[in-house]
């Protein structure tokens, strides 16, 4: 348990890998302590919900690190309530950054990440924790279009 997380940021964690969930909860802490807490707002993710979030235009892969439980993305919050202010996003990314180290587990920020760009995302290094669940869609190819709406996401 962690007093720094919420218990639907923690039921988020479920299916999450272990190193990242330790890094996660380490980094809860540490961003409180620095003012500048966060909620999980979603760990693993099925298929099929990645398959609807590209429908909808709100992700451009199925190959989403999301799938293996190797992603999670947060929230900052200031009294309880989300907010989007770039620098607390920073702080929180310095969080995970310490946190991570602490625990031995080499992560990426989202922030970080070319052509992602995502402040609110954190995965583990693709290099170091590959997700097997990924590799065999990338196989499954050319199964995008399929997946794709026909007349673009309305
Ligand atoms: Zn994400």
């Amino acid at each position: 348990m962690s007093r720094f997380l919420t218990p639907p940021s923690l039921a988020q964690l479920d299916g999450v890998h272990a190193d990242l969930r330790r890094v996660v909860l380490r980094a809860a802490a540490q961003a409180a302590e620095a003012g500048t807490p966060f909620e999980v707002t979603e760990g693993r993710r099925s298929l099929a919900r990645q398959r609807q979030l590209v429908r909808d235009g709100k992700s451009r892969t199925l190959q989403s690190r999301h799938l293996g439980g190797f992603a999670v993305d947060v929230v900052a919050t200031d009294g309880g309530k989300p907010h989007h202010r770039a620098a607390s996003y920073q702080a929180i990314a310095r969080s995970f950054a310490a946190a991570a180290a602490a625990e031995g587990v080499r992560i990426r920020w989202g922030g970080h990440i070319k052509g992602l760009f995502d402040g609110r995302h954190f995965e583990l290094d693709r290099v170091a924790y590959p997700d097997p669940t990924a590799a065999r869609l990338q196989r499954r190819a050319p199964a995008a279009p399929a997946d794709m709406p026909a007349g673009g996401p309305s």
